[in-house]
């Protein structure tokens, strides 16, 4: 199915259909809003450790809520590869307690863009919908401003799953920038990135690189999930 027959399908399932959980599809009883996560695939959720090491010398801060794997890996790869953009409202409401750490002493809120192809195939970027929900689940973080213009992505490529860890940090080199129009808003600011998932750390680097480059004084790079190396 094309990606808008998939998501007005899932629209429609989502109203009329039985609410499951977005990770097993067992279904939810009546106080669990639709589309999130049944009590046992929460249980079963895996915070991820604040100590973890193995990103690039040069990272910003990075902060991830819970280890990539079970439920919460599955819903996210519903959200970004099968149209379940349904699945970001109660993904992002897990991304706020991060959220609420750093909403105070930041001034932007920027998600990770996705490039122009992608955004067009996929019809929304992930990481702005998880960003927009955090928000919106965060009473400190209202004066924060959803920022997704301040940086942008050029260059075509590959999935980075398809991709060794080499080839991952030249694919995202200088893939991003700030647009000149939004120097001004960069220059001296503190800006919370939020990424899906953070691997190698590549990709969230590439962006602080450009934000500072543009003259960011602080970056701090939220994602809902870390991938960890057994
Ligand atoms: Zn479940």
């Amino acid at each position: 199915m094309t990606h808008w027959l998939e998501r007005g399908w899932n629209a429609l399932w989502e109203c009329l259909g039985p609410r499951t959980c977005a990770a097993c599809a067992e279904d939810l009883d009546d106080q669990a809003a639709s589309g999130q996560l049944c009590r046992d695939c929460l249980a079963l959720c895996e915070p991820c450790p604040r100590d973890v090491t193995g990103l690039p010398p040069d990272a910003p801060r990075c902060l991830s809520g819970f280890v990539y794997e079970g439920a919460l890996a599955t819903a996210m790869q519903r959200l970004k590869w099968q149209g379940r953009d349904d699945l970001a409202r109660p993904l992002g409401q897990l991304l706020s307690p991060l959220l609420a750490e750093v909403a105070q002493t930041c001034d932007w809120l920027v998600p990770v863009p996705l490039h122009p192809q992608r955004l067009r195939l996929r019809g929304y970027n992930q990481a702005t919908l998880l960003a927009r929900e955090a928000r919106r689940a965060c009473p400190s973080a209202q004066a924060l401003r959803l920022q997704p213009g301040l940086l942008t992505t050029t260059r075509a490529m590959a999935p980075a799953h398809q991709l060794g860890r080499q080839a991952r940090f030249q694919r995202v080199e200088s893939q991003f920038s700030v647009p000149r129009r939004m120097n001004e808003k960069v220059a001296g600011s503190r800006i919370v990135l939020v990424d899906d998932v953070i691997t190698t750390g590549a990709t969230v680097t590439a962006c602080a690189t450009a934000l500072k480059t543009a003259g960011a004084v602080e970056i701090t790079a939220l994602s809902l999930l870390r991938v960890i190396k057994a």
